[in-house]
């Protein structure tokens, strides 16, 4: 990524929050945490985080005029940190609002805010940790770009909630307060971005929403969390931190990632959203296949030929676990295609915007940057 100047000013807000100035705590999120849980810490040794707010069910409030309606993205960050009783002992924290939106509207330009912010606040040593709050439908999206992206072994957590500020039982506090305690902690460097939610620390490239609606949303379904986390235990991470390095790509210039459209497969199918897809400018084309990546004739025949006009094809699975493998019932090197692996639908998406943005155009460099975790 090349070095970012060009910070987002509209909405962001940037306040040092006063650590001696008493907790503004919402009414209904007061007494969600537990204080007492809290390491006791001096403030001079207190890691610094940087809060990036985007908005979400984590900042929703409640819609008066219907029962159980909300609106995502209304509360600032500085107000949800402020209501999370405790926060300030794990950590001297400082929040900014990148944007106010439910993440069903996350776009490149957000995500290019949040990539350029936090590797400046990185490159410049601002923060020890950041932590995101987002909406949970397109959390595992994000936390996979900034993955690809930001540079660094700097803990980075997103977070999110299931019901809003307002609701009786709001899983938001206690998720924040998770989430700054992960970022908080030495030992969650070199792990690359991670969600943390309901008391479990998961990878961006294995996490995935699973559920429309419960708290126990958040699912790594080919690998199982890499760690956990509680007011009380603290945190159990599974494993030591990986040893290797990323990879990252670069941000291309501008605020904005090529076309890559997802087809989702069915029985019946044709290849009129494949053509669709084509007509529409798409650079390429991930399958959100039936079982192993596959498709009917046509639809396979149709991603064939947008092969052969230089169009990068992805067969991914609309299966929710297992691997994508090459050449078992399709012939991926006869046809040119790419092969998921471990990569739903979304994530393979996002990987092969990246590359093709870095200037790949040949389908054997685009299956290893997919395969490159192996
Ligand atoms: N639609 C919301 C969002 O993603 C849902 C949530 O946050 O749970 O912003």
């Amino acid at each position: 990524m090349t070095k970012h100047t060009d910070r987002p000013t509209s909405r962001r807000q940037n306040r040092t929050l006063m650590l001696s100035v008493p907790l503004v705590a919402f009414a209904l999120w007061s007494g969600g945490i537990g204080v007492q849980a809290a390491e006791p810490a001096t403030t001079g040794s207190l890691p610094r985080i940087l809060v990036l707010a985007t908005g979400g069910t984590i900042a929703g409030q409640a819609d008066p005029r219907a029962t159980g309606a909300y609106k995502s993205g209304q509360i600032t960050g500085d107000q949800l940190v402020q209501s999370v009783p405790g926060l300030d002992k794990l950590a001297k924290l400082n929040a900014e609002q990148i944007s106010s939106i439910g993440s069903q509207d996350m776009n490149d330009k957000v995500w290019f805010a949040l990539a350029r912010r936090i590797q400046d606040a990185f490159d410049k040593n601002e923060a020890d940790g950041i932590v995101i709050t987002h909406g949970t439908d397109t959390l595992e999206e994000t936390a996979f770009f900034l993955d690809n992206v930001v540079r660094g072994d700097k803990p980075v957590v997103i977070v999110g909630s299931m019901r809003p500020a307002t609701a009786v039982s709001a899983d938001g506090p206690g998720n924040l307060y998770e989430a700054v305690q992960v970022a908080a902690d030495p030992r969650a460097r070199g792990r690359g971005v991670m969600a943390v939610l309901n008391d479990k620390i998961q990878g961006a490239r294995s996490v995935t929403k699973t559920n429309t609606t419960s708290i126990e949303t958040f699912n790594s379904p080919n690998d199982g969390p890499i760690g956990y986390v509680d007011t009380a235990g603290g945190i159990r991470f599974m494993a030591q931190a990986p040893g290797f390095k990323r990879t990252t790509y670069q941000l291309p210039p501008g605020e904005q990632l090529p076309r890559v459209e997802i087809v989702y497969s069915h029985a019946n199918m044709d290849a009129v959203p494949i053509e669709d897809a084509i007509s529409h400018g798409a650079k390429g084309i991930v399958l959100a296949g039936v079982g192993d990546g596959n498709s009917s004739k046509q639809a396979l025949d149709a991603l064939e030929q947008a092969a052969k006009k230089g169009i990068m094809i992805v067969r991914s699975t609309r299966v929710r676990s297992g691997f994508v493998t090459r050449n078992v019932e399709v012939d991926d090197d006869k046809n040119g295609f790419v092969v998921s692996e471990d990569l739903n639908p979304q994530k393979a998406r996002v990987l092969t915007q990246l590359l093709i943005a870095s200037g790949v155009t040949a389908p054997a460099e685009l299956q290893r940057a997919f395969t490159a975790t192996w």
